[in-house]
Formats: C-alpha cells, structure tokens, sequence
C-alpha cells in the first residue's frame, strides 16, 4: 500500500526551474499514471484491472472501488445487482440468470445466418450480422455466437425475423 508521503508531489528540480516559472508542469504523480497508462493498448489495461482485481487485498479492493466510483464508474449499479435476488430470463439466449453474473460476454446465443454487405458494383466486402447488428470484413474469422449482456428487455431482443420462442 502506497502511503500518503508517496503522493506527495515532488519539488521542481533544479534543472527546470527556468522553465517552471513560464508554464505549470503536471507533478510526477500525475505524469507517471498518465504515462503509464497512455501507453497501453485499452484491451489490455481493461483485461489487466479487471484480473488484476484477485492481487488485491481487502481493503485495497475497497480502496480501489472508491477510486473508480470518483472517477465516474457507476460503483451503485454493481451493489443492486449484488442485492438483486430474482432469477432473470434472458429474451436472446432463454437462459436463467442473475443479474450478479451478468457481464458484457455473459450472453452468447448463436448468429442468425449473416447477411452479405456488397459494394455498388457487387463485391463482396463484409459480413453483417443483423441480429447483434455487428459487421465484419470478409477476410476475419466470423466469431460463432453473440456477444452481450443477457436482458429481459424487448426492445434489445433481436430484429432479425428468426422466431425465437421463449422456453
Ligand atoms: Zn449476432
Ligand atoms: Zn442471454
Ligand atoms: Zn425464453
């Protein structure tokens, strides 16, 4: 655990105190997070904080969810969820669900049958899924299923005209 001296912004070094007195230099803290994290590929700072939540010990973990509450994360929607004790059924996939387990991957029913994306002249340059309403080029591998949170919701169950009973 990082303590309150560490934060501390540091004293202008000697060697830029000309300058210093022209424009007001970002403090090594904060140069340090914004480099640190400029410098990585969005992917991989999601993948590393989220699996690096399991390093952390308790408070730290606690710690780190004030963080992300004050930097705009929306913290309460995650305790309701936690709270929320009815079984869900999922309009796109028909299965059961609790809303603590409900994730951006959590939803994964199978494509309907893609529709080919033609340029004027015929060619053939993409894929696009209408039921996710996602589009890719002709020349990646076309994932297997859907990608999405599971929803009661029917205004966000598929527009494709696949009848897809519920159980
Ligand atoms: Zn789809
Ligand atoms: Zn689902
Ligand atoms: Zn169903």
């Amino acid at each position: 655990m990082p303590d309150g001296r560490q934060l501390a912004p540091r004293g202008i070094p000697a060697r830029f105190s000309e300058s210093a007195a022209s424009f007001s230099r970002p403090t090594d803290d904060i140069m340090i997070l914004k480099y640190t994290i400029g410098n990585l590929e969005p992917g991989d700072f999601y993948a590393k904080l989220r699996g690096g939540v399991v390093l952390l010990d308790k408070a730290e973990r606690m710690k780190m969810t004030d963080m992300l509450q004050k930097m705009g994360l929306d913290v309460v929607g995650a305790r309701k969820a936690l709270d929320c004790n009815n079984l869900q059924h999922c309009i796109r996939c028909h299965q059961n669900y609790w809303e603590r387990d409900n994730w951006l991957t959590s939803c994964q029913p199978r494509h309907a049958e893609p529709r080919p994306v033609l340029t004027k002249n015929g060619h053939h340059v993409g894929n696009e899924y209408t039921c996710c309403r996602k589009t890719y080029a002709v020349n990646v591998v076309l994932p297997a299923v859907c990608l999405n949170r599971h929803t009661t919701r029917p205004e966000f169950g598929f527009d494709d005209g696949i009848q897809r009973n519920c159980c």
